[in-house]
């Protein structure tokens, strides 16, 4: 196996569930006991009502484009090789916006909008990195 040359997650305290879920292939945000709302990334309140009383919980794994980009140039080593690639803004169903990569699809297929599922790449042995190609 070649080494792993890209950026790896560095969990905080905040954010180590949201990884250690990623590691056994669930995709959790969390949930506020107080109005309801779904939020990402990791915080220690809510962002809709500011409550501190929350749940990481599992969410559907199926959302939608919101944005994205795509690198036409090599920024870092890592990607020797893979470029072009779309770094994008996926919406969940559930609300919440995450930045994550679009794969199963040549860039220039990805549109605004476009219906994804998440799927989890096992890039080390420690790190699982949350991914989405077209339903
Ligand atoms: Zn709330």
């Amino acid at each position: 196996m070649s080494e792993y040359l890209k950026p790896l997650p560095r969990p905080s305290a905040e954010s180590k569930p949201y990884w250690d879920a990623a590691r056994e292939h669930r995709l959790v945000v969390q949930k506020c006991n107080t109005c309801g709302e779904f939020w990402f990334p990791p915080s220690q309140r809510c962002a809709h009502c500011l409550s501190d009383d929350h749940a990481w919980t599992a969410v559907k794994g199926t959302g939608k484009v919101f944005s994205f980009v795509t690198y036409q140039r090599l920024y870092h080593k890592g990607w020797d090789g893979e470029v072009p690639y779309v770094v994008a803004v996926i919406e969940l169903d559930e609300g919440p916006r995450m930045l994550s990569a679009v794969v199963g699809i040549p860039p220039e297929k990805v549109a605004c909008d476009m219906a994804v599922k998440v799927v989890f790449d096992d890039v080390t042995p420690d790190a699982t990195l949350p991914k989405f190609t077209p339903v």
